[in-house]
């Protein structure tokens, strides 16, 4: 398990560590005693050591075995520095504890710069070319001397040449990690100094060592003393996470910076050959192979750079035409692709250019029950289910959120064949997160004739299947349709009406009828339903039932939601001020499933019914069964919050949607509203009585309230009244009337009327 220290005691132990090591590095330099010189050193190593075991491990910094290596690095330079005072004369000791100390340091580096990402080949050979020409320059100028001294082992002379070299690889390690850093964190900046300071004490190493030297005074030791305590605060600091991370500047192979160390790798064996070359055949020898090597590095480095660049180019070009979630082609290329087909289709034949477009249904509620990352784990299956069930020469893309695309050149047959390919990928559940989803597309279907513009033509296609899926959602779930060009009549017809409806909220020609629901046994009003009309000043008045999936289309339903209820509370409130109601009378109102989406909703209604000062229990809220079908998330809790408030819930058009209905157990409803496709067989088909019978004794069952529906006619009152019905609604009272005829008529001081005289036909 991965815990990461409280910020502020993180950065308190890297800022304690770097005090502590310049205190000790002064201590050091004042030289009092050997003792204390040691002391000094070793405790800045041994904490040094310490920190890159345990620090970079609770900061959960990446890869663990990296600072492990620099952690063993640090114990085995603590080594070599603690035995070469005093083995002057046998040397090699200390050497055997420094030198797998360096061998440590390249795994270190080497672990960091994969773990970054940052060993592309080009970058990997350009380090190779630093390499080599600073080997070589380090091996004529520093090794050849120092080993050239008489009266050594072999070696011990090999070993003092080694260690520049050494330096090197890390010089070289280290600026391809500055190279390829686009953010500086300060433990990346610590570990650079680190290291430059590394070499800075090497470099002073190797300048004595030529003059036969092996250990000449406490001050060579400084930068040491230093390094280690960059080292400490490069794996303190809690920037150390960032250090292994992926971090790279995109394929730059042939940067001026490169250029700029490139440059001098490339002259050194030229300048050594004008400078030391002439001493002896053997340098020049040396010289000519690592010059070869290095024009060799060059040429393979120019070819690796072209190969990135081309490598870069199709990768983008790859992701300019695809989708990174699903990795299928995106709108762009598909839209390519219908063109190419309308291009190579022939324009007379049976052969024609078809476009599918499915869009899933539901997936919106996904995104908001489970979040965004169960939706795209569904359009990942999804999009693996299509790309399997459409023939291989079928191009399949991914043009939005839900929205697949397939494009195909064939007949008729055929594409029929693939919108059945297409839904059969929706016959079993996909399963998403711990649980399974249902789901099903809109499919719409598109087609043409090969010839003409192809761009017009694949445009075209693309937009009539789009509109052929609008009109396949409209009449449900998982339908399939083919466009025709009536569709763009429709098309344009609701776009207009959304236009009108928006207009209509906002200039106030929205009213709410209230239609009365009575007691059977008394025929008086118990409640009233609030019904939405709209009047449109020059098309008249338009019926619900084609606005209101407009405005939950297009989001307007909130708006028309929230108008409807403060109309009717504010009716509510006067009537109950004025005496036209009992205190027991209710008032239903309707809502649409996607206002229960609303997280807010509960919190809303509470709000308004203190306004209006109305209790909860004097209001209903009606919804269809939909919304708890549609498997709780969201809307389950919006509906235990709103019956927290004491709000009463009815189910709407019961009996006409799913046949389940474990969700009355589940969900906290208090009634349900027996649909009027079953009142109106009443008196005439025994098989209505039987399920109105049935509805009756499950809802005793359960404690819930009834009302019955659309009741027209006598024989149908008296039907419900027979099997125990006890409240109803329908134009045998009256139809929705304004508020003023409902007081009229309905008042509760006035005599019991008797069913409305004239029954006004609904618009
Ligand atoms: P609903 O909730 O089932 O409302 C009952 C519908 O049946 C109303 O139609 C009502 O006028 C009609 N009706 C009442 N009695 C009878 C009858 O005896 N026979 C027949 N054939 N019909 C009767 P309306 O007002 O056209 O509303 C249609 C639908 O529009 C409603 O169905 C409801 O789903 C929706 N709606 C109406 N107002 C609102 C509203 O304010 N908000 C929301 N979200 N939906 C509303
Ligand atoms: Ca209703
Ligand atoms: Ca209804």
């Amino acid at each position: 398990m991965r815990s990461t220290a409280p910020p502020s005691r993180a950065h308190l132990w890297w800022r304690v560590f770097a005090v502590g090591g310049v205190a000790a590095t002064v201590l050091y330099v004042l030289d009092l005693s050997p003792a204390v010189d040691a002391v000094c050193f070793a405790a800045i190593a041994l904490t040094t050591i310490v920190a890159c075991f345990t620090a970079p491990r609770r900061l959960g910094a990446r890869p663990r075995a990296a600072w492990i290596a620099m952690g063993a690095a640090a114990a085995c330079f603590l080594a070599g520095v603690l035995l070469r005072p005093y083995v002057t004369a046998q040397p090699l000791i200390a050497d055997a504890a420094t030198v797998p100390g360096y061998a440590l340091l390249s795994v270190y580096f080497a672990l960091l710069l994969r773990s970054r990402g940052s060993t592309e080949r080009h970058a990997v050979l350009d380090g190779l070319i630093v390499c080599l020409a600073g080997g070589l320059a380090s091996a004529l100028l520093l090794a050849a001397p120092t080993a050239a001294l008489a009266g050594r082992p072999a070696i011990q002379s090999v070993l003092a040449a080694l260690y520049p070299l050494f330096d090197v690889v890390l010089l070289a390690a280290c600026i391809n990690l500055t190279f390829t850093a686009r953010v500086w964190p300060p433990s990346l900046a610590a570990l650079v100094s680190g290291t430059a300071l590394i070499v800075t004490g090497d470099m002073a190493y190797a300048v004595i060592g030529v003059s036969g030297q092996t250990y000449a005074s406490p001050l060579l030791d400084v930068p040491f003393l230093l390094a280690y305590t960059m080292l400490g605060v490069s794996a303190l600091h809690p920037s150390v996470v960032q250090l292994g991370r992926a971090d790279r500047h995109p394929v730059q192979a042939w940067s001026w910076q490169r250029m700029l160390l490139l440059a001098p790798a490339v002259a050194t064996p030229f300048v050594l050959l004008v400078t030391v070359g002439g001493t002896s055949a053997a340098f020049r020898l040396l010289i000519g192979a690592c010059g070869l090597a290095i024009v060799t590095l060059l040429v393979l480095r120019a070819v690796s750079a072209v190969q990135a660049h081309v490598a870069a180019q199709l990768h983008s070009e790859y992701q300019a035409m695809h989708d990174p979630l699903t990795g299928l082609p995106n709108r762009r290329r598909i839209t390519a692709e219908v063109e190419r087909l309308a291009a190579a289709t022939p324009a007379t034949g049976p052969r024609r250019v078809w476009v599918c477009f499915l869009d899933l249904d539901g997936f919106k509620w996904v995104n908001d029950s489970w979040g965004h990352d169960a939706g795209d784990q569904l359009v990942i299956e999804v999009a693996r289910r299509l790309r399997a069930a459409v023939p291989p020469g079928v191009m399949l893309a991914r043009v939005g959120g839900d929205e697949f695309v397939a494009a195909a050149a064939c007949d008729e047959p055929a594409a029929l064949r693939l919108v059945d390919a297409v839904q059969s990928c929706f016959a079993k559940a996909v399963p998403v997160r711990d649980t399974e989803v249902v789901i099903s597309a809109s499919i719409g279907l598109s087609h043409a004739p090969g010839g003409g513009d192809p761009a017009k033509a694949a445009e075209a296609l693309l937009r009539d299947a789009d509109t052929a899926m609008y009109r396949s959602k409209a009449e449900g779930p998982g339908r399939a349709t083919i466009f025709d060009a009536s569709m763009h009549d429709r098309v344009r017809e609701r776009i207009e009406l959304e236009g009108a409806l928006r207009t209509a909220l906002a200039e106030d020609q929205l009213t709410v009828v209230y239609q009365p629901i009575v007691r059977l046994d008394t025929g008086r009003p118990c409640a009233a339903e609030a019904l939405v009309r709209w009047h449109h000043p020059q098309r008249g008045p338009i019926p619900p039932m084609t606005f209101i999936p407009v405005a939950e289309d297009s989001g307007l339903i909130d708006a028309l939601g929230t108008f409807v209820r403060n109309e009717a509370l504010r009716q509510l409130a006067s009537w109950r001020a004025d005496g036209t109601v009992d205190a027991g009378f209710y008032l239903s109102i309707n809502v649409s499933p996607r206002q229960l989406a609303d997280p807010r909703l509960a919190q809303i209604v509470a709000g308004e019914l203190t306004r209006h000062g109305v209790p909860a229990s004097a209001v209903a809220l009606e919804m269809t069964e939909s919304v708890m079908a549609d498997g709780g998330g969201a809307a389950a809790r919006v509906l235990f919050e709103l019956r927290e408030l004491g709000v009463r819930l009815l189910v709407d058009d019961f009996g006409t949607g799913f046949s389940a209905l474990g969700y009355l157990r589940q969900f906290p409803v208090t009634g349900v509203k027996i649909d009027r496709s079953f009142v109106s067989g009443l008196g005439e088909s025994a098989e209505d009585e039987e399920i109105v019978r049935a509805v009756v004794a499950m809802a005793r069952a359960l404690g819930l309230s009834i009302v019955a529906e659309g009741v027209e006619t006598r024989t149908q009152r008296d039907a419900l009244a027979a099997v125990g019905v006890t409240q109803a609604q329908g134009w045998l009272w009256g139809p929705g009337v304004p508020a003023g005829d409902f007081a009229l008529h309905w008042a509760a001081d006035r005599d019991v009327p008797g069913p409305a005289p004239v029954v006004v036909r609904h618009p």
